[in-house]
């Protein structure tokens, strides 16, 4: 299956670049050049994956992302000009899964679509059951790993993938301390060039879904200048 990219930046020439791009490497794509023709193409034509841009006419990239994720989980990068909005890009009630800095490099975001279609496609397959799969529960929180579903009190969280990911990571190895290179290269699951904040801040956006108190998470526990790990209640 071909998988299509939906890309979403008004600046023609760059759009049109990205189209060759991953025309030439096999995928399909689809163009728009504003925020709300971006979301409503997001909606109907249901891509495998979306390149936002942030600074969009009509509607922010930000928007647009936030209005995708109220009904689809579909990989989203984020195409940023400036290291300042990264922060706010990754930020709490976005739910994008990735992000880009301008100018990158064809090579860098060829690979990180790649990595994210894999995930997706893995998480899509039910064909063979994994070993070490099922069900993980501490305190108050059930993790069934063969639904990709997190559980508090009974009521189902909404979590991205990547929050999924990190979070069974984690809970598959109680009380285990992993680095954010370490949480890096097996969440993210290729050789990350961006930075370690970017596990900060997707572990920041799991702690405001499962803990009671995110600010004293009892869950997922930070060990100063080590990592983090998940504590088994
Ligand atoms: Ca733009």
């Amino acid at each position: 299956m071909d998988a299509t990219i939906l890309i979403v930046e008004d600046e023609k020439n760059i759009n049109d670049v990205l189209g060759f791009t991953f025309a030439k490497s096999g995928y399909k794509t689809l163009s728009a050049y504003d925020g709300p023709t971006g979301l409503d193409m997001c909606l109907n034509e249901k891509p495998d994956l979306v390149l936002l841009d942030v600074n969009l006419p009509g509607m922010d990239g930000m928007d647009v992302c936030k209005q995708i994720r109220k009904t689809s989980n579909v990989p989203i990068i984020m195409l940023t000009a400036r290291e300042d909005e990264v922060d706010k890009v990754l930020g709490l009630e976005l739910g994008a899964d990735d992000y880009i800095t301008k100018p990158y490099s064809a090579r860098e975001l060829t690979a990180r679509v790649k990595a994210l279609l894999r995930r997706a496609n893995a998480d899509n397959s039910n064909s063979e059951p994994k070993e070490n799969t099922g069900i993980i529960t501490s305190g108050d929180v059930t993790i069934n790993v063969d639904r990709y579903e997190v559980k508090k009190n009974g009521k189902t969280l909404d979590i991205t993938l990547r929050e999924f990911e990190l979070l069974k990571f984690l809970a598959e190895a109680p009380d285990q301390i992993f680095s954010r290179e370490v949480l890096l290269e097996n969440v993210w699951g290729y050789e990350y060039l961006g930075d370690v904040r970017t596990v900060d801040v997707t572990i920041r956006r799991l702690r405001e879904k499962i803990e009671d108190d995110p600010s004293m998470p009892r869950y997922i526990i930070t060990k100063r200048s080590i990592g983090y790990y998940f504590n088994k209640i």
